[in-house]
């Protein structure tokens, strides 16, 4: 072994545990779900005991079963009204955090769904129009290669498409620039104190900090009425990264992240607004020819995010973003120019 390997067999530790971090995480997550299964058809809205031993004489012995009963079978087999039919399969469905759903349902959410633009008519085909509400976005890239000014171009376009859009920007490494918003404003045809006014910057000072602000977006569509329709978190894994070194704190640190991401992903759904975070790729890039996947934040970070873009430097100051993880879209790439006033095509 030559001293030129120890970086890359470092690396190649880090990811083996990863893996298995994230496996443990996952087993004790779906541990806890069965916890929350321990309910029985008794504790339903509505069901005594007569109801629940006819329910359980005509085969419902659990709360899936009523989860994903009809109101017309549980008449049929216990009496139950109609209201109290539909409660009980409420409840039960709500109880075993399934949310089941048909897929017209599904369809009729992704409707919600919008896109906003990243103003490059290459980047926006990639992402089939532009990057999506309900999800979470992330890019990751080397220094340098284009995540923050991706933040703010979208947020100077979520404040352009929507007169009552806010945006919110959680900054870990100092690099918001008001400035360049006012750039990119004009650019767009903003007004940039419009854009500016907003635009709701805080600046996260470590990674329990981080987690905070998070929380506190809730509020401010909750509380204050706040239409949020963007929150950015520049860079999601800088305080996590800086905060747990040595191989024995990986576990603590991906389970923390775990609950930053859930945290994200609540939001999204619960605000149909789109977040997107950037992420950083380890420092030499040679290493990672041929694996741009080697991204910080690992595999519980590539789960969480629903879009997942590899950003880097192209040919004559370009950037290319290519498309690794989409749910619904094929893998591609797009390359665009970072200009004074936005996003430019490249071809
Ligand atoms: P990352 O966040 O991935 O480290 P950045 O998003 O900060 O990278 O990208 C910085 C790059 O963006 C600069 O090197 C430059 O190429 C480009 N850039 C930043 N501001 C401007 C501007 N006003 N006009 C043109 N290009 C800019
Ligand atoms: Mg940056």
């Amino acid at each position: 072994m030559t001293d030129e390997n120890i970086p890359e067999l470092l690396l190649e530790t880090e990811n083996l545990l990863d893996k298995k971090t994230t496996k443990m995480i996952k087993k004790k997550e779906a541990l806890e779900e069965l916890k929350m299964e321990k309910l029985t058809i008794q504790d339903l809205p509505g069901v005594g005991a007569a109801t629940a031993e006819k329910l359980e004489s005509a085969g419902y012995r659990d709360l899936m079963s009523i989860a994903v009963a009809t109101l017309g079978e549980l008449a049929e087999s216990a009496g139950v009204s109609e209201a109290v039919g539909r409660k009980m399969i409420n409840a039960a469905r709500e109880s075993m955090k399934m949310g089941f759903v048909t897929g017209a349902e599904v369809l009729k959410k992704r409707a919600l769904v919008q896109k906003i633009s990243t103003g490059s008519e290459n980047f926006d085909t990639l992402m089939d129009g532009g990057f999506e509400t309900n999800a979470i976005t992330e890019c990751f890239g080397e220094f340098g290669s284009g995540k923050t000014q991706v933040g703010h171009i979208l947020a100077v376009n979520t404040i352009k498409e929507d007169p009552e859009a806010y945006v919110v920007y959680l900054d870990t490494e100092n690099t918001f620039r008001p400035e360049r918003i006012i750039q990119l404003a004009n650019g767009a045809g903003v007004d940039p104190d419009d854009a500016l006014n907003r635009i709701m910057v805080a600046r996260a000072y470590n990674s329990d900090h981080q987690m905070l602000l998070t929380e506190q977006v809730d509020g401010l569509v909750t509380e204050q009425g706040k239409k949020v329709k963007l929150v950015v978190v520049d860079s999601l894994t800088a305080h996590f990264r800086a905060e747990f070194v040595g191989r024995g704190t990986l576990a603590d640190r991906q389970q923390k992240l775990n609950r930053h991401m859930h945290s994200l992903a609540k939001l999204t759904s619960s605000h149909n607004l789109c977040v997107y975070v950037t992420n950083q790729v380890m420092a030499k890039p040679d290493q990672f020819f041929g694996d741009p996947t080697q991204s910080i934040g690992g595999h519980i970070v590539a789960h969480a995010s629903t879009f997942r873009i590899y950003l880097r430097k192209g040919r004559k100051g370009s950037r290319v973003a290519k498309l690794i993880d989409a749910p619904n879209l094929p893998d591609g790439e797009a390359c665009f120019m970072v200009e004074e006033g936005g996003l430019k095509d490249f071809s």
